[in-house]
């Protein structure tokens, strides 16, 4: 069995997080390639008064690296039955939810749909390997989509080297296989069943995918489900470890929130938007060439405000139901929504007494249960599509979305790869 990387170890990273202080994020606002050192001073508490110059620092390589455009795909998920059962998520075996797959015809339908809305790029997700979605399945979608859209990636289940070559031949550009938490204890902790409970096999997997030939890996962590900080400086390590064995691919980092979702998990530990900003900003200037990707979990105003500020790919007009484009209300689809936005985040002041986390600079938030409240089951109810995996906070369509990109003086780009290059290098 393999060991756990030395790289996953960053207690002294964490002791710099806690003792740095201003001039040691002035330091790594000064440094010309910041890395892990400037990092955690980026990440500590001290380096709060200086987002604003993190935010113009982070902008200034954003432009440098992507121009002012911004990335746009969208998500399609495929299937819901899943055997894992992983606490945070509404596809969990043990909850209540209708299960159903796409049949070959309704992936062609969807695909339709969102080829109308003008999307270029495409994610194809599964939950962990079923009966009903396995490989085939997945090889099979991906053949169908591959055909219609320039950039095809999928967020499944690990697979074999073998496996990732064949999704490489029919057509698949890249994977996205985020983490969760690389605190193997926490993961350990949420996994609670299931194929997912194997964490060097998912560790591995965006490797083994590389070395297949697959051009983009997408890394992520679940914020909230541990201490957010550790998990910024597990992730950019990977990342790290990952471009120097596979200089050649392109990498894309995201830090999805934790989300309502039908079982009423709710977070560890809990991120603010502005300790959200910063770790986006603090990525930026330490990784400057990645995609760092914002996903419609988060609110309009939040991903507007990050859109070109270090942020280069988001999705749009996301369903987390299993299909969902074909029939969508127009106001997913194109026609601009009315406006209303949708109920706040569904967060809770702390009832537990703080724990400490790792870095010492988030505490845990309150005890981890499903909630039992009423009155917040019914907002969880009728926060949550009753038949998604998480709940979406941004449901502006297409075009409205694009309107406030351009607005802002960005150019949302559906498509800047074809896959008549994948000939090239091979
Ligand atoms: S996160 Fe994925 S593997 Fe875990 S329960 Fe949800 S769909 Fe299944």
């Amino acid at each position: 069995m393999n060991a756990f990387p030395e790289w996953l170890d960053v207690a002294p990273w964490l002791e710099r997080v806690r003792a740095s202080g201003p001039a040691d994020v002035e330091d790594a606002l000064a440094a010309e390639r910041p890395g892990l050192r400037e990092l955690a001073a980026l990440l500590s508490p001290a380096a709060a008064p200086y987002t604003e110059r993190m935010a113009q620092r982070a902008q200034t390589l954003t432009r440098r690296h992507f121009g002012r455009t911004i990335a746009l795909y969208a998500p399609l998920y495929l299937s819901n039955h899943c055997a894992s059962g992983c606490a945070y998520c509404g596809f969990a075996a043990d909850r209540q939810q209708p299960r159903r797959k796409l049949s070959f015809d309704e992936v062609e339908a969807e695909l339709a749909a969102l080829k109308r809305m003008g999307l270029e790029e495409i994610l194809l997700l599964t939950g962990e390997r079923t009966a009903e979605a396995d490989f085939g399945y997945v090889r099979e979608c991906v053949l169908i989509a591959a055909a219609h859209f320039a950039l095809v990636t999928v967020e499944v289940f690990p697979m074999t080297v073998d496996e990732y070559r064949q999704l490489a031949d029919a057509g698949c550009t890249g994977l996205t296989l985020y983490q969760e938490t690389y605190d193997a204890e926490r993961y350990a902790q949420v996994h609670r069943w299931g194929p997912k409970k194997d964490f060097l096999n998912r560790l591995e997997a965006p490797a083994r995918a590389l070395e297949a030939g697959l051009r983009l890996a997408g890394l992520g962590v679940l914020l909230g489900l541990a201490d957010p900080v550790a998990d910024a400086l597990r992730l950019y390590r990977h990342a790290v470890e990952l471009e120097k064995r596979y200089w050649r691919a392109g990498y894309s980092l995201s830090f999805p929130r934790l989300r309502p979702e039908v079982g009423g998990y709710h977070a560890a530990f809990e991120v603010d938007d502005a300790f959200l900003a910063r770790l986006i900003f603090a990525l930026r200037l330490c990784l400057p060439e990645a995609h760092l990707t914002l996903s419609t979990r988060e609110a309009p105003r939040f991903r507007d405000g990050m859109a070109g500020v270090g942020v280069s790919r988001m999705s749009v007009a996301s369903r987390t139901t299993v299909g969902g484009y074909d029939q969508a209300p127009a106001a997913i689809r194109n026609i601009a929504s009315p406006g209303a936005e949708p109920a706040p985040c569904f967060a809770e002041a702390s009832q537990g007494k703080p724990v400490p986390g790792a870095s010492g600079t988030f505490t845990r938030s309150a005890p981890e249960k499903k909630r039992s409240d009423p009155s917040s089951m019914r907002m969880a109810e009728a926060l949550v599509d009753e038949t998604g995996q998480f709940e979406v906070h941004d449901r502006r369509g297409v075009d409205e979305f694009c309107a406030t990109l351009r607005a802002r003086g960005l150019e949302p780009v559906f498509k800047n790869w074809d896959a008549v290059y994948r000939v090239v290098g091979q």
